[in-house]
């Protein structure tokens, strides 16, 4: 059985003896067992990190991005090696695996470019003989706790960026699914980064706090649930961190009458199944506007019931199970509560059993129509296979469902007509917005980030939020007169 422990100053080792099991979801097997880190790694860690930043900060950008370029090839040469491990500890499909770490490799590609991306602005004479010109600088050790979900990509979006400019990094990966980050350290090392600066530290909740509570950590970057994110703002703002916590979701897709229906369905069954509902970016809510309604169901359901869900390494496979026992169950609680809140399950996906894996976490898709704003599956994140159907009278009404969601993570329309399109990419009040594109995921060169709920903090992950978040701004000013003295001035300069 395998033991994952942390990565420290370049060497997997860890001090605690005491450990946390690791399942594999889709036989509900116990795996492996992953180190719940004491004080003493967390102290190893920090030292290891510090060393790491006195170092590193001092190579140039370009010399930065030469050992980015080459993690970048290695994790290229790797991905067939990467994927299962992130499939058999999550139950994602394997080609949505490799996908991911695809997505998160474009990072690493932006990252490269740190060099153009760090050059500051110059403006000469501010004043008279006066220059002025601003540089970003690295904040020192930055820390990212990331969720199950996206064992490679999300651990992704911080890292390179953060390594990139200058800075060393302290990852909390997700106790569920830990061992592809370890991986992910090793290569980095093997491409050229001296030892501490990428830094992994397994654990709970004890990890997290250790992070979030210790002052000579600079920036917290976390994702995960809104409960947790909302806890992990407010801690690591309250001892003068810099932070940014993603949190949960409750994607709205709106068909327009005026849609291309079945462009719409395929979209939304993706969309909402994919990755058994745990991904983020997910759509858990449809809203049909006016007369497409019947059909949209319709066409939904009777594609569904062929939907093929098996274990990863089914080579057919398009829907694994769910990370864990305890979320099937809230998952299946939050089906019969939709039942018992009077919406119409049109198909139901619990009691769902694979033959040979009757001990897997599978759920089937499960499809509601006639969800209300009111009732629980429409207000909270399921975070599984489940999409509720809302019926909307006008375009009007299906808006203002989206913008009073207390959740601003995405959201997409589908529909034939441009100024509706455009009002709703003006007015809708999330953070990433798709027309006619179901998961509107923003490229390594955008920046990933949503709205109210979704998101505490002001900066979104990576792209050109993320430079600015992983750095300090400095604006100097300058003058070398050579013989004026003009004596103390009393008054604030102006032109
Ligand atoms: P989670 O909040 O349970 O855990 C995330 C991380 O926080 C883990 O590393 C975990 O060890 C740690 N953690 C858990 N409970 C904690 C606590 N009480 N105090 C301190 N740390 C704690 O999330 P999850 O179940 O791993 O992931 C699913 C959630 O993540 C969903 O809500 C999903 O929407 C969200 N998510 C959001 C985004 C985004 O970009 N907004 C992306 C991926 C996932």
């Amino acid at each position: 059985m395998k033991k994952v422990n942390n990565f420290i100053a370049g060497e997997i080792k860890c001090f605690s003896q005491n450990y946390l099991p690791i399942f594999d979801p889709s036989k509900g097997e116990k795996i492996g067992e992953v180190v719940n880190s004491n004080e003493k790694d967390f102290a190893e860690i920090l030292k290891s990190a510090k060393k790491g930043f006195n170092e590193w900060s001092e190579f140039t950008p370009l010399k930065r991005s030469r050992v980015l370029s080459n993690f970048k090839s290695i994790i290229e040469k790797n991905i067939s090696t990467l994927a299962p491990i992130v499939s058999e500890e999550h139950g994602k499909t394997i080609e949505d695996a490799k996908g991911s770490i695809i997505r998160g490799l474009e990072v690493v590609e932006f990252a490269c470019g740190i060099p153009h991306l760090l050059k500051g602005e110059f403006s000469q004479n501010v004043g008279t003989n006066i220059d002025s010109w601003s540089i970003r600088q690295p904040l020192g050790i930055c820390a990212g706790i990331t969720p199950f979900n996206f064992p490679a990509m999300v651990p992704m979006w911080m890292f390179p960026i953060s390594i990139a400019c200058g800075n060393s990094f302290i990852l909390k990966p997700s106790e569920k699914n830990p061992s592809c980050s370890i991986k992910l350290a090793e290569m980095f090392l093997d491409a050229g980064l001296p030892a501490g600066v990428f830094n992994i530290l397994n654990g709970d909740k004890s990890s997290v706090d250790r992070l979030i509570e210790n002052s000579e950590i600079s920036s917290i970057s976390f994702v995960g649930s809104t409960p947790v994110a909302k806890y992990i703002y407010e801690k690591s703002a309250s001892t003068g961190k810099r932070v940014q916590a993603l949190g949960g979701a409750k994607n709205h897709l709106i068909v327009m009458p005026d849609a291309n229906l079945q462009q719409a369905v395929d979209g939304i069954i993706g969309a909402a199944y994919g990755s058994a509902g745990e991904r983020c970016m997910a759509v858990s809510v449809a809203v049909a506007v006016g007369s497409i309604a019947d059909k949209l169901v319709d066409k939904i359901s009777n594609q569904i019931q062929s939907l093929k869900v098996a274990p990863w390494f089914d080579n057919n496979s398009e829907m694994g199970p769910l990370i864990s026992k305890d979320h099937k169950t809230k998952v299946e609680q939050y089906i019969t509560d939709g039942v018992e809140e009077g919406a119409k399950l049109v198909v139901d996906g619990r009691n769902y059993q694979i033959q040979g894996y009757e001990n897997g976490y599978f759920v089937g898709p499960t499809l509601f129509d006639n969800v209300k704003e009111e009732m629980k599956i429409y207000k909270e994140e399921i975070f599984g296979p489940v999409l509720s159907v809302v019926r909307a009278e006008t375009y009007e009404k299906a808006l203002e469902l989206v913008n009073n969601h207390k959740f601003g993570n995405g959201t997409s329309i589908y529909t034939s007509d441009g100024e509706i399109s455009r009002h709703f990419t003006t007015n809708a009040k999330i953070g990433m917005v798709g027309v006619n594109v179901p998961i509107p995921v923003p490229m390594a060169f955008h920046s990933f980030g949503g709205w109210k709920d979704s998101l505490f903090g002001s900066n979104a992950m990576h792209g050109v939020e993320g430079v600015n978040f992983y750095t300090k701004l400095k604006t100097v000013t300058s003058r070398w007169p050579k013989s004026i003295n003009d004596g103390p001035e009393f008054i604030i300069p102006v032109n």
